[in-house]
């Protein structure tokens, strides 16, 4: 089944076009700058590079048409024309309480991805313009949505409420929701069938290390807590987001400061966080670059960072009462051996222990990283949220 996988941001449209028969993916490309000015279009696929800058502005439908553009072009695509698309999976980030697996794309399906906006407001609005220009531009090709959250559905109220008057729950949503689903779903099940174990025997910790960045224990396949919360901010450092802190500080800040509440959104989200503590960079490698040559605000944003992830890893061993797998990914997590190792201090006794040559060459390549003789497989595990969304979609449409 040929797919097309749509990440529509609010500035960007992410695209790839998948043959989930044969080779896996046959082209990606983003359109960035849209809604300002100078907007681009940079196509791959295989060896075939395609940069495009459109003249002024352009709006969601005229990216989207731009990637098909790109995508049937005689020089540049590859396939012939649309038709030859089976299926539209889009990557959408809020579900809310509905959707706890991926959907055909309904009347009713978007009612109730409109209704979840006010739970992502910066998020939501641009997934259904990608929505909206597919129906327009493919009006009898089927769509899919995939969602962030519908993986961490499976979380019991205990680890989903907050401590808040019950009410806020009923009435304004206000509840533990997760972000990344897609992708901790993959690498959790990545690492049961490379260790040749049933994921539901497992109890596994799963680290996304991005720029955004969450953690996730899964027990026996299923969600049943994650970092981020209500929105993606709560949890772990990230490159710009704080992640747990006193809620006072919010009030302390917006008064001493004089922020109104899009200020301190503004502020929490991407002020703070690695670039906020090193006062240099979001991005972990010029951080680690900086306190290599001796920069004590980026050393402790390292330290920072890497004692948050070592706690979660502490608390979600037992929120599950055990612990068999713990795995990195994304970003830092793929890439970074120091990164790693920092984190994994002290862990030996809970039976986390790496070897040192292993874990230098595990970079953006599944394996595992552990010693022999340690009592928790520690894997490196790439991540491929498009691989889930093709699935997810050709499973769905094959169904109709
Ligand atoms: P996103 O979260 O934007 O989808 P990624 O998962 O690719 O993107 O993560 C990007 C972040 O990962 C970078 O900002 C950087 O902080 C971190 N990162 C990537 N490679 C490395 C590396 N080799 N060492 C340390 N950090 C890295």
């Amino acid at each position: 089944m040929v797919i097309l996988i749509l990440n529509s941001g609010s500035s960007s449209v992410k695209y790839q076009l998948w043959d989930t028969k044969s080779t896996g993916m046959l082209a990606k490309g983003l359109v960035s700058r849209i809604g300002i000015d100078n907007p681009k279009l940079e196509h791959r696929a295989g060896d075939k590079k395609y940069d495009y800058c459109p003249d002024g502005k352009i709006d969601h439908n005229d990216a989207v048409k731009l990637a098909l553009d790109a995508l049937v072009d005689s020089e540049h695509g590859i396939i012939e024309n649309i038709e030859q698309i089976d299926a539209v999976g889009h990557r959408v980030v809020h579900g809310g309480e509905k959707f706890a697996e991926s959907a055909l794309i309904t009347d009713d399906v978007i009612d109730a991805v409109k209704e979840c906006i006010p739970l992502a407001p910066l998020h939501n609005p641009p997934n259904l313009m990608g929505i909206e220009a597919c129906q327009k531009l493919m009006p009898n090709i089927p769509q899919v949505a995939v969602f962030d959250t519908a993986f961490h559905q499976t979380m019991e109220p205990y680890a989903f409420i907050y401590a808040l008057p019950y009410d806020l729950y009923k009435t304004q949503k206000i509840r533990r929701y997760g972000f990344h689903g897609t992708s901790h779903y993959y690498v959790a099940h990545r690492a049961a069938e490379f260790l040749g174990k049933p994921i539901e025997k497992l109890k596994i910790i799963t680290a996304h290390l991005g720029n955004g960045a969450s953690m996730t224990a899964v027990k026996n396949g299923k969600s049943v807590d994650t970092s981020m919360g209500f929105t993606p901010l709560e949890g772990l450092v990230m490159g710009t987001r704080t992640g747990d802190m006193d809620p006072a500080i919010v009030m302390f800040v917006m008064e001493h400061m004089n922020m109104t509440p899009a200020d301190a959104n503004n502020f929490f989200n991407k002020k703070s966080g690695i670039l906020g503590i090193s006062g240099k960079s979001n991005d972990i490698r010029d951080v680690i670059e900086a306190s290599e040559s001796g920069d004590m605000q980026a050393k402790l944003a390292l330290d920072v960072y890497t004692y948050r992830i070592r706690k979660y890893i502490g608390a979600y061993a037992a929120a599950m009462g055990g612990l068999d797998t713990l795995v990195f990914t994304a970003g830092a997590g793929e890439n970074s051996p120091f990164i790693r190792r920092k984190i994994i201090r002290n862990l030996e006794f809970l039976g986390i222990k790496i070897d040192e040559q292993k874990n230098e060459s595990a970079i953006g390549i599944t394996m595992d990283i552990s010693t022999d003789d340690a009592s928790v497989r520690t894997l490196v595990v790439p991540t491929n949220e498009e691989l889930v969304i093709a699935n997810e979609t050709e499973q769905i449409v094959s169904e109709i």
